[in-house]
């Protein structure tokens, strides 16, 4: 191994080993022993905390010229784990196999230790950005929803974390389409709009259901059509690049999900959420007793949209799925709003990746794609207009198909190989970025 693979390989270590479960988080010790390591590099390192326990982390390492700024930004809680369900206990960072075993592993520890890793190597040798400014950004709460990891620093503390170019978690695990190692950048996140159908009748006994009106049952209608059909495909810019970088044609989305499921059926989970709305009843509830007829009963809908796309795609689904409310008896309310977004397709940040994975993996490209779910991101550019971010964290040997499954669930693990790829990745970038 490379001194710095077994760098980023060693500090990964580190974190796993810090239990920072999220809720409660606890990151502080976390983004301590990551300032230590870059402030002895030579960066200028702040913590900036909403809760003492659990402050994010911003090191700076500026160049002598005016330039952009490249932000390197990760998360440093995890989920929870149970360490029965696993060969290797989750937070003991053990090698193993060719692996590092533990929570966080690949969501997104390892992230985190390769950026720190390479930014400290690099500040360490004495390298400084020709022109621009280097950010190593390390919050805490992503998994909840960064309240108070991004979403709080780029609210409360813009100018400290303005960038032009953002590199996070959300793509680069590879896979094989059309005989070609690809490997996904990450330009969007969907929008989240939660709501709630729900259905009223009359409360009765439960001993003489006729006298009554059962709003649960009303519900059994929706339910299936939730089951049985789907929205119609509503494929904005980023979804249409996905399909364009795999040759298929974003006009015609069906033809494009048919090719796709004959490459490989196992990416339809993945690739089909991305050309439009879904639409997933999570929970429902009705009477608050065993014996009486409920009187109106609720379903939680988690609803997920395309970038850029609001409350209208969102009505349109649901008629088009669960029918007009009016003649079907139903009532919509919303209980979370919030829009996805992207950063262009093209863009210099998009070049130096495609040319970098062109030099380290020959024979291998590039694909724009898109979140499923969202990341911090979303609050980076929407604080930030003008900054590209994208989710980039390349593995080549541990592919999108072995590493998907493995996030938030046990046996969680990372290819050191991988590891060390990606440490010079970010390291390669940089001195390309900021030259
Ligand atoms: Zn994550």
């Amino acid at each position: 191994m490379s001194s710095l693979a077994s760098q980023s390989a060693e500090l990964l270590q580190r974190l796993v080993r810090l239990n920072t479960v999220n809720p409660p988080g606890r990151e502080r010790p976390a983004q301590e022993l990551l300032g230590e390591l870059l402030s002895d590099a030579g960066f200028e390192c702040e913590l900036l905390a909403a809760d003492p326990q659990r402050p994010n982390l911003v090191a700076r390492l500026s160049g002598a010229r005016e330039g952009p700024t490249l932000c390197l930004l990760g998360h440093t809680d995890t989920v929870l784990a149970d360490a029965q369900e696993w060969a290797h206990d989750p937070w003991s960072g053990e090698i193993a196999d060719g692996f590092l075993w533990g929570r966080g592993a690949l969501d997104m520890k390892s992230q985190v230790a390769a950026e720190a890793a390479a930014g400290a190597a690099l500040a360490a040798e004495g390298w400084r950005p020709a022109r621009g400014t280097l950010l190593i950004v390390a919050v805490a709460d992503e998994e909840t929803g960064g309240e108070l990891g991004a979403k709080w620093l780029t609210q409360n503390h813009p100018e400290k974390v303005r960038c032009d170019m953002l590199l996070n978690e959300g793509g680069g695990q590879s896979f094989t389409y059309d005989g070609r190692r690809r490997y996904g950048v990450c330009c969007a996140e969907k929008g989240v709009f939660r709501f709630t159908v729900t259905t009223r009748g009359v409360a009765a006994h439960a001993s003489t259901p006729q006298m009554g009106e059962n709003a649960l049952l009303k519900m059994a209608p929706l339910l299936q059509r939730l089951a049985t059909r789907s929205p119609s495909p509503l494929l904005t810019d980023p979804a249409k690049a996905l399909l364009r970088g795999l040759g298929e044609d974003p006009e015609n989305p069906r033809e494009a999900v048919r090719k796709i499921a004959a490459q490989d059926d196992r990416l339809l989970p993945i690739v089909l959420p991305l050309l439009g709305v879904t639409l997933s009843p999570t929970r429902i509830s009705a009477s608050e007793k065993i014996n009486v007829i409920p009187s109106a009963a609720r379903l939680r809908v988690d609803c997920r949209v395309p970038p850029g796309l609001g409350e209208p795609a969102v009505r349109a689904a649901i008629a088009e799925v669960l029918g007009d409310e009016q003649i079907e008896g139903f009532e919509i309310d919303f209980t979370e709003q919030v829009e996805g977004n992207s950063s262009p397709e093209r863009s210099p940040l998009m070049d130096a990746i495609s040319e970098w994975i062109a030099e380290h993996d020959p024979g291998a490209s590039t694909v724009p794609t898109a979140m499923p779910g969202f990341t911090d991101s979303r609050h980076f550019r929407a604080a930030f207009p003008e900054c590209v971010a994208y989710g980039f964290f390349p593995h080549r040997h541990q592919s999108l198909l072995e590493a998907w499954p493995l996030i938030h669930s046990a046996d969680e693990r990372i290819d050191l190989r991988d590891l060390a790829f990606a440490t010079q990745c970010y390291r390669d970038l940089v001195l390309r970025l900021l030259a």
